[in-house]
């Protein structure tokens, strides 16, 4: 096995995670766009001791920075779609390869599909682990329009607000890291619209994905943010063998 990973390594290369020790633990948090997933990955992760890896986020930091892979992301992020597979399980390996990754990770927005799932539990298999669950937050399509349209996020951290459920102490400023709040431009209405028609299906094949494995868990997100969040840390707990 080898123990680093270069920048090109190949996808389904020996060890892709390029680590020795195996994986700590590993879970998937699913739901739709606006379910929910950043604000529980953010409370849960510090709780929890994982690292929070949210594909979403890497790529709006790679369309701040304008790199390369912004470039080729933002046109799809833009239209509400899904960035190409290759591309995504190139940047979600690279950052699991990443030191803070090896005691656990709390994955937010991947896998967005089955082609995502597989490659995942093949990268994971690779490096001795695998994933321990999948909580699933289910809230209803007709809530996630206003979650998402009333959504605010920070520009250090992408912490997430909402102008009625989760509002910040002062407006427009980030209670965590004190920087700006701004609307996603994929937030708009049209693009939202876009996004839940494009990628509900593709979602409901990764919980099938995980329903067949006996590893995912629906939690009800149309509960609070702190009654979701006790639901998922007891689940996970339960999963992992986590004391609370
Ligand atoms: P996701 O990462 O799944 O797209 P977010 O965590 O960004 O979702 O949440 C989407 C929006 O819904 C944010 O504005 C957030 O503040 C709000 N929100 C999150 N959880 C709840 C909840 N349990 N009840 C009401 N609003 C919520
Ligand atoms: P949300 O949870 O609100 O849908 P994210 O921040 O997770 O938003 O993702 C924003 C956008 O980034 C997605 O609409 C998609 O274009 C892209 N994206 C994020 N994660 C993935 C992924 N695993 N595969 C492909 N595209 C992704």
């Amino acid at each position: 096995m080898t123990s680093s990973i270069g920048r090109d390594s190949p996808i389904g290369s020996s060890s892709p995670i390029g680590r020795n020790s195996p994986i700590g633990r590993v879970v998937v948090l699913l739901g739709a766009p606006g379910a929910g997933k950043g604000t529980q990955a953010q409370i849960l992760s510090k709780r929890l001791g994982l690292a929070h890896v949210a594909t979403g986020d890497l790529f709006r930091a790679a369309v701040r920075d304008e790199t390369p892979l912004g470039t080729v992301a933002k046109a799809y992020m833009d239209r509400g779609e899904l960035v190409p597979d290759t591309v995504t399980i190139k940047m979600l390996l690279e950052r699991l390869s990443k030191p803070d990754a090896a005691a656990g990770i709390l994955l937010d927005g991947f896998p967005r599909n089955t082609a995502q799932a597989d490659a995942l539990d093949k990268a994971l298999a690779e490096a001795g682990g695998s994933v321990d669950i999948a909580p699933y937050i289910e809230v209803p399509e007709s809530d996630l329009v206003a979650r998402l349209s009333g959504r605010w996020i920070c520009r250090a951290e992408g912490h997430p607000y909402h102008e009625q459920a989760n509002p910040p102490l002062v407006a427009g400023v980030c209670d965590i890291d004190g920087s700006e709040l701004y609307q996603r431009t994929d937030d708009q209405p049209a693009t939202v619209q876009a996004r839940l028609r494009q990628q509900l299906g593709a979602l409901a094949e990764v919980v099938a994905y995980y329903r067949d494995r006996g590893l995912l868990k629906p939690v009800d997100g149309r509960r609070g943010i702190d009654g979701v969040s006790e639901d998922l840390f007891a689940s996970i707990a339960a999963a992992t063998g986590t004391q609370g």
